[in-house]
């Protein structure tokens, strides 16, 4: 059985305090609930990742990095490498988020660098792709999947310890979430190429997660998709209220 993922991009957003004060409610919340197979991630900005690892330490969450350098150390001033993640037990960093690649020119090629320094480092790597939509609207969102797909996992050996987020990339931040349909197309179609380049048990037993305003109305009925993992929250994981919802509902599904 596929492992359930609900994991929090927190981006740019929330002070030490209100962090610190965010993840002890929400451990309060785990403690409460029955996760049955259920894994919750917060990724928090990397000043905090220390603090976060702390409090999540021996209880049932788990801490993501928003970013990874393609360096593995060195005069890279302002830069965070694998092994400083590793020393702070971070166990999950996102890679390929849309914004990264739009606003600071990240490329499938370091994508697939970041890959390569997260295995070696041992952290489990979610790695985002979608398509813009200019993408969809032209008919090429597998085409531009395919590539993402091919040019990012690039002789990367995938042991297991791998998460896919498809994030559409009209859906992030817009409040617009592609239909439960629509997603589950495109994880079909990332399930059946992994099966193609990798095993049918590796495309088995990878969680695809969908990303792109999911928050507590859809998550229900994105859920229910068969090849649909659980989400790549970004709004709706700022707000312990909707957020505790979520996995909620998520629990029950
Ligand atoms: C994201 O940034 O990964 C994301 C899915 O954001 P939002 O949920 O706000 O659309």
């Amino acid at each position: 059985m596929r492992k359930i993922i609900i994991a929090g991009n927190w981006k740019m957003n929330k002070t030490f305090r209100e962090t610190e004060e965010f993840l002890l409610d929400l451990t309060d919340f785990l403690d409460e609930v029955e996760l049955n197979n259920i894994e919750v991630i917060i990724c928090p900005p990397a000043l905090y990742l220390e603090m976060a690892t702390d409090i999540a330490f021996e209880n049932k969450l788990f801490i993501g990095s928003q970013n990874i350098s393609v360096h593995e150390f060195g005069a890279f001033t302002g830069e965070i490498s694998g092994s400083m993640l590793k020393s702070m037990d971070v166990e999950f960093c996102i890679i390929g988020h849309s914004e990264r690649r739009k606003y600071f020119n990240e490329t499938n090629k370091m994508i697939n660098t970041k890959l390569m320094i997260l295995q070696r480092n041992k952290i489990i790597p979610i790695v985002c792709i979608g398509e813009t939509l200019e993408e969809r609207e032209m008919g090429i969102t597998k085409k531009i999947i395919t590539s993402q797909l091919e040019e990012v996992f690039k002789d990367i050996k995938i042991n297991g310890n791998v998460v896919i987020a498809y994030e559409p990339i009209w859906a992030i931040g817009t409040g617009k979430t592609a239909t439960p349909q629509q997603a589950q197309e495109i994880h079909k179609f990332i399930r059946k190429w992994l099966t193609d380049n990798y095993s049918k048990s590796i495309a088995e037993n990878l969680p695809i997660l969908y990303g792109g305003s999911a928050k507590p109305q859809n998550i229900k009925s994105l859920l229910e998709q068969p090849d649909i993992d659980g989400g790549l929250i970004g709004g709706a994981s700022l707000d312990i209220e909707e957020f505790s919802e979520m996995i909620e509902i998520t629990a029950k599904n």
